[in-house]
Order: C-alpha cells, then sequence, then structure tokens
C-alpha cells in the first residue's frame, strides 16, 4: 500500500485527516476492529521499506508491550478542516516514536482515536509501579489505579471492583464508570465473576446491551466495550479492575488487554500492601481502645487502695508498729510505680487519638527543673545517687505547655536514676538564642550506639537482664519525643555503655 493510502473509498474528512497524518514526524497506522491495517502514513510505511498492505495483520507490525498514554483527534462534523492533535501532557514528554488507532463515526462526525506507542514500554511501566508503591492509603491506591487504567488503555473510565460471598461492590470508580462507584450488585453472572473464575482478562463488546447484574443494577450507566482483569495476589482474588470505553466505541486491541494485564499485576500487589496495612492499622486501633479501657478499669481501683494506704500511713485507724510502717512503705512504694505505668499508657493511647492539645503559659525554666527533680529525689536518695542541678547565671523565661514539658522532663529524670546503680544524675539547664536546653546526664549502664534509634519507637526497651529488671512500659521515651515535637523542639541522645547516658531536651524559647 502506497504511504497515505486506505483501504476503502474515504470522503472529504477522512482525505483531510490522513493527509494532515502524513504530514507528521511520527508514524501513524489505523487499524479495523480485528486489527487489520486499514491505512498506514508516510512515516510508517517508511519504517516498514514502504511495504505496508492494507488488510495485513497488526501483530506483525506492532509490538503488542509497546505503551503509552492515548491522544485523541476529532474532526468537527464533517467538513473538511485541518487535523487538530492534542498530545496530552505526559505523551508530550516522552519520546513517542509511533502512533496507531481507530477511526469511527460519532454523533459529531469522524472521530480519530489514536494512540502513540513509545520504544521504551519500560518507561511507562516503571512509572506505574513507582506510583503504586508510593501511596500507602487504600482509597488513594484505588483513584491512582483508575487514573491510569484510563490513560494507559485508551478508556473513557475505569473502576476496581471486590467480591465477597457471592456479592460484587464498586469500590472506586472514574469516569464513566463514576455512577456505579459504592454499588453492590451480585455477582452471579458478573464479568468480574468470569474474570476471576478464568483468572484472564476477559471482555464484553457493548456492556450496556449486556443484562449484565451491573447494568441491572445501575441502568443509568452508558458503557460500550468493557475490559475485565483480575486482581490476583499470593494466590488471593482481591478483585477486578475494569475499564471502559463509550457505546459504539471499537472494542479493546489486543495490546489494550496486554497492558490492562500487565497493571492488573502491578495494581494486585499494591492493594494486597494496603490490605494488610488497613488490617494492621484496624488491628493497632483495637489495641489501643483495650490499653485505654484496660487502664482506665484499673485506675479507679488502684486510686482506692492508694487512698486507705494514706489513711493508714497517716495512722487514722490506729498507731503502726515500725514493722507495719516498713511494709506500708513497700505497698505505696508499688502502687506509685503501677500507677505511673498506668498513667503513661494513658498518656500514649491520648497521644495516638490526637487527644493531646498544646496550652502554653509563661514560666521560669528553673522552677520547671526544680519541680521535676523533687519528683525523683526520693528514688535517687533511696539509691544514694547524687543528684545534681546546674542552672545559668539569670533566669531564663519560657512559654511553652507547662505540664508536657514538666512530663518530659520528669521521664528522662526518672530514666536516669532508674538506670543509674551509682554516681551522678545531674541536669543542666542552659539557652541559646532561641532555644533552651535541658540536658539530663547519668553515670548509668548506657546504652549501645545501635540501640539508640529503637528507643523512641512505642514499647521499645534494651533487651538486657537489667532493663527487664526495672520494669517499665517502654512508653516514655516514645512520649517524651511525641510531645517535645508538639513543643516544637526535639530530644537528642548520646549514651556509652557502662559510661552513662545523656538526654537533652531542646524547646524553642
Ligand atoms: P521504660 O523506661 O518504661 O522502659 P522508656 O521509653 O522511657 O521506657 O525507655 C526505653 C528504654 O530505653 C529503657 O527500657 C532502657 O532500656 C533505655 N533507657 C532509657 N533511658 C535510659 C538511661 N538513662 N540509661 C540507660 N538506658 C536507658
Amino acid at each position: 500500500m502506497p504511504a497515505g493510502s486506505i483501504s476503502s473509498a474515504p470522503d472529504t474528512a477522512e482525505l483531510s485527516a490522513w493527509a494532515a497524518l502524513d504530514g507528521l514526524d511520527v508514524g501513524v497506522l489505523l487499524l479495523t476492529a480485528d486489527l487489520r491495517v486499514s491505512y498506514a502514513n508516510a512515516r510508517w510505511t517508511a519504517w516498514h521499506g514502504g511495504d505496508v498492505r492494507s488488510g495485513l495483520s497488526a501483530a506483525s507490525l506492532i509490538d503488542e508491550t509497546d505503551t503509552l498514554g492515548a491522544m485523541r483527534a476529532t474532526l468537527g462534523d464533517g467538513e473538511p478542516r485541518p487535523l487538530n492533535l492534542t498530545l496530552r501532557p505526559m505523551l508530550a514528554d516522552l519520546p513517542a516514536r509511533r502512533v496507531f488507532g481507530t477511526v469511527r463515526r460519532a454523533a459529531t462526525g469522524l472521530v480519530l482515536e489514536v494512540r502513540a506507542e513509545s520504544d521504551d514500554d519500560r518507561l511507562a511501566l516503571q512509572d506505574v509501579a513507582r506510583r503504586l508503591a508510593e501511596v500507602n492509603d487504600m482509597a488513594e491506591v484505588l483513584r491512582t489505579l483508575c487514573d491510569i487504567a484510563t490513560r494507559q488503555c485508551g478508556g473513557t473510565g475505569a473502576a476496581v471492583l471486590r467480591t465477597t460471598s457471592g456479592m460484587a461492590e464498586v469500590v472506586a470508580a472514574s469516569g464513566d464508570l463514576l455512577p456505579a462507584r459504592n454499588r453492590c450488585f451480585e455477582s452471579y453472572g458478573s464479568l468480574l465473576e468470569e474474570a476471576i473464575g478464568r483468572s484472564e482478562v476477559v471482555s464484553e463488546d457493548n456492556f450496556s446491551g449486556s443484562g449484565r447484574p451491573l447494568m441491572r443494577a445501575v441502568p443509568e450507566l452508558s458503557l460500550g466495550p468493557v475490559l475485565c482483569a483480575p486482581l490476583r495476589a499470593h494466590g488471593d482474588a482481591l478483585g477486578v479492575l475494569a475499564i471502559t470505553r463509550g457505546p459504539g466505541s471499537l472494542p479493546f486491541t489486543v495490546p489494550e488487554r496486554e497492558r490492562l494485564r500487565v497493571l492488573a499485576d502491578h495494581a494486585a500487589l499494591a492493594v494486597h500492601k494496603s490490605l494488610l496495612l488497613q488490617r494492621a492499622q484496624s488491628a493497632d486501633r483495637a489495641k489501643g481502645r483495650f490499653l485505654a479501657t484496660m487502664s482506665h478499669e484499673l485506675r479507679t481501683p488502684l486510686t482506692a487502695l492508694a487512698g486507705y494506704g494514706e489513711l493508714l500511713a497517716d495512722e487514722v485507724i490506729g498507731p503502726l508498729s515500725d514493722t507495719q510502717q516498713d511494709v506500708l512503705d513497700r505497698m505505696r512504694s508499688v502502687t506509685t510505680h503501677l500507677s505511673a505505668m498506668i498513667e503513661e499508657i494513658l498518656a500514649f493511647t491520648s497521644l495516638e487519638e490526637g487527644r493531646e492539645t498544646v496550652r502554653a503559659s509563661d514560666f521560669l525554666a528553673e522552677d520547671l527543673v526544680r519541680a521535676a527533680v523533687a519528683a525523683v529525689e526520693p528514688l535517687a536518695s533511696q539509691k544514694a545517687l547524687e543528684l545534681a542541678v546546674v542552672l545559668p547565671t539569670g533566669s531564663v523565661r519560657l512559654t511553652t505547655d507547662i505540664d508536657k514539658a514538666q512530663q518530659i522532663l520528669v521521664n528522662l529524670l526518672g530514666n536516669a536514676v532508674k538506670f543509674t546503680d551509682r554516681g551522678t544524675v545531674r541536669v543542666t539547664l542552659s539557652r541559646t538564642a532561641r532555644a533552651v536546653r535541658f540536658e539530663v546526664a547519668d553515670t548509668g549502664i548506657g546504652i549501645p550506639l545501635d540501640e539508640l534509634p529503637r528507643l523512641f519507637r512505642p514499647f521499645a526497651q534494651v533487651d538486657t537482664g537489667l532493663t527487664r529488671r526495672h520494669g517499665g512500659t517502654g512508653l516514655g521515651l516514645y512520649i517524651s519525643r511525641r510531645l517535645a515535637t508538639m513543643l516544637g523542639g526535639h530530644i537528642e541522645v548520646e549514651s556509652e555503655p557502662g559510661v552513662g547516658s545523656s538526654f537533652c531536651v531542646v524547646l524553642p524559647i
């Protein structure tokens, strides 16, 4: 077939279109519905040594894995007019070398639907895989997927459908399939069931006229050809990815089917990943709710227990012997420890649920240091540790949430005393132009370098016999860092096993 010639008698609009296509710097191939060549422009013909015969199977000319976005050109209402080709942005910045497509008549006149093909299919697929891997949120994965599928396979709408116990649900949809979003239908007899059952891409050329369950459930849909690819990952059928074109459009081509299949394989992994994440997050929420309920339930009797202890200690009920006082002291230290743990868990759940807010006030940093030191004084003196405070000359005024700042400092000081058996715990207050530093240094057991980043994760503890002996929830540092961040500050840490640790909280003035 000579360059620019056609397989059947053209009208003037077609002639004008083909003349324009002949002038293009890309190869253009127009195909019939059964994928036979009806037209090849000059550039394409030149590539194939002038030997592109009408009726030739497209498979011999097109590498089926070639892919790129679609471009569309509409030729008005039958009047001969210059062809106006617009490249979509994605297409514009990729090196398109070939274009192939189809011509059809629509109410508006002659419509040319052409696809540009890149030599580098990998580029586009890599891009798809990267974009899908970047998103974690299920809703966004599905939205991205519909968007990509529509563009990559030349559709006018896409949807992701999931199925459970005989029912199917459209969990995401775009374009022509948008009216079906969130709708449910019986999966028996559906294209979805066929795709999952046969584990391959299946199609329906005139979906609106098919009487399929989806059409019965959403009769307002107006669809032409539909392609449906199963989403399978690790042996599980997760649903299907469907794309469509408007009524009267030509069926999807073999390369488009193949493209949807490859896309669905990539997408299935992304859907699987976000499903796992969704499950983990909901298990996490359940765990948080359980922790909060349990802590509340424990706090009430514990408060009563502490109250009775105070009554006894104050000898309201009667005088106590030295031995009884001693037993009572131990009981009180245990209840205090338990209360501290419960408060820590409650602080954790409150942070996780986003219930914490910052209430700033103006105060002196040295007052904060003294109050925090007083809180750990009893334990430090019990362990015969020196508790030193180093203050700068002159007062340091600070505006922040004093309760949160104190909670951080008490946590750090509590740890320093807890993990130090002899020597000193020293708090040093200093200021720079814009920040206040509270450094808590100890001469305790220290922390191995590789454990340091882990310590700020919830429930993390350095797994040595010594740490276990000291007990604790493993939440203190996590809470402290989150609170410091809420206050616009941060926590720094340095440590050497056997020498000691230094935790420094830095808060903006
Ligand atoms: P908890 O003290 O309740 O276990 P934290 O989050 O406060 O939880 O601390 C986590 C872990 O970090 C502790 O279990 C301990 O292993 C280590 N750690 C924290 N502070 C110190 C310190 N000053 N010296 C040595 N180890 C520490």
